[in-house]
């Protein structure tokens, strides 16, 4: 088959490895991120930052840049992204699949409470102070602001500039995969008695679940937006054929 061009919109650990896979394959891959991360990890392929300019900006930027294939490897809770992409994808003409990794499910000992969104996760802390972790990117922490009376251990990639205005609020730079016993021990040493999560899906980032159910914590989970329905795969590797068949359509249509 002929080498295609195909866009990777990513900003995970999994569009990573897929962009590399592809590359591998000999095909012509752009991964595209936002830009939110100071200091990405070195991605190993052609990346663009910034975003697009909506979805006009994107079916615009496929149809010049004569890519075959657009692959939506976003975070679960990149949503708008993942509709820009659809609506583009409709736009342009030129088609799109999605990793789609599946949420994590309640285990025996799991003590969730699910939420809309990260206001209503401050809300459901309730008003007796605890000790929170929280895990969230930076356009969802702010919302905690409304929950003063909590002491915040906030974890994040990049430093959270400004502070969050609260009275007690901890930093943590990390960045994942965090392994099991390593969040237990965190959860421990930090007297933690809530952890506040998304549910992402996959290990990377699922110690911190674990831990608390070995220690018995509840955790409030951010239920996940609703996508929009495209042709896609739970990992990298049950995707890899899906857009190898694409591509063969796509050669067929004479893109
Ligand atoms: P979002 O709300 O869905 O997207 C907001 C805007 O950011 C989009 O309209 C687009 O701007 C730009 N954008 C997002 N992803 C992009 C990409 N891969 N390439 C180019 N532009 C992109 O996204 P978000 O929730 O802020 O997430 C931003 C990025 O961080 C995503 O790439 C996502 O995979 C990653 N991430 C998000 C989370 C999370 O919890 N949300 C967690 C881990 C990683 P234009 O309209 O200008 O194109």
């Amino acid at each position: 088959m002929a080498a295609h061009r195909i866009l990777i919109l990513g900003g995970t650990g999994d569009a990573r490895t897929l962009a590399a896979r592809l590359a591998n394959g000999g095909h012509d891959v752009i991964l595209s991120l936002a830009g939110r991360t100071a200091e990405p990890v070195a991605q190993g392929v052609p990346t663009i930052s910034g975003g697009f300019g909506g979805a006009e900006g994107l079916a615009r930027f496929v149809t010049e840049q004569g890519i075959s294939l657009m692959v939506d490897a976003t975070h679960p809770y990149a949503a708008r992204m993942s509709r820009n992409a659809a609506e583009a994808s409709a736009r342009s003409g030129v088609p799109l699949v999605a990793l789609r990794r599946p949420g994590w499910e309640q285990a025996d000992g799991d003590r969730w409470t699910l939420v809309a969104d990260p206001a209503a996760a401050a809300d459901a802390l309730g008003d007796r102070p605890r000790r929170v972790l929280l895990t969230l990117g930076r356009n969802d922490i702010a919302a905690f602001e409304a929950a003063p009376q909590h002491d915040y251990l906030i974890r994040s990639v990049d430093r959270v500039d400004p502070p969050l205005d609260l009275p007690r609020a901890r930093y943590l730079l990390a960045r994942g995969p965090f392994a099991g016993n390593d969040e237990r021990a965190l959860l421990e040493r930090e007297h933690i008695d809530v952890v506040v999560s998304k549910n992402s899906g996959g290990a990377a980032t699922y110690g911190k679940i674990a831990a608390a159910r070995a220690l018995g914590l509840p955790v409030i989970m951010i239920e996940r937006p609703v996508l929009p329905d495209v042709p896609s795969a739970a990992t990298v590797e049950a995707l890899l054929p899906m857009i190898e068949h694409q591509l063969i359509l796509a050669e067929k249509r004479g893109v």
